[in-house]
């Protein structure tokens, strides 16, 4: 029996724009996070995270600077 949360990395592309931190490119990292509770169905959830390629920064406001 699991219990806790298991993420698979489904892909990394490039994203558009550059970091606000250091300039670096953009890459979009898409998870898919699933939920495994003891008691409880599975949850699924896929979502994509933003982050530097050079600085490694998570880029929570991203999305935001993109019309930059
Ligand atoms: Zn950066």
């Amino acid at each position: 029996m699991m219990c806790g949360k298991e993420e698979k990395l489904l892909g990394v592309q490039k994203a558009p724009g550059s970091c606000p931190y250091c300039g670096g490119g953009v890459a979009a990292t898409d998870v898919e996070a699933k939920w495994v509770l003891c008691f409880l169905p599975l949850c699924l959830n896929n979502k994509r995270r933003f982050s530097c390629t050079a600085c490694n920064r998570r880029l929570v406001s991203y999305p935001a600077i993109v019309h930059d």
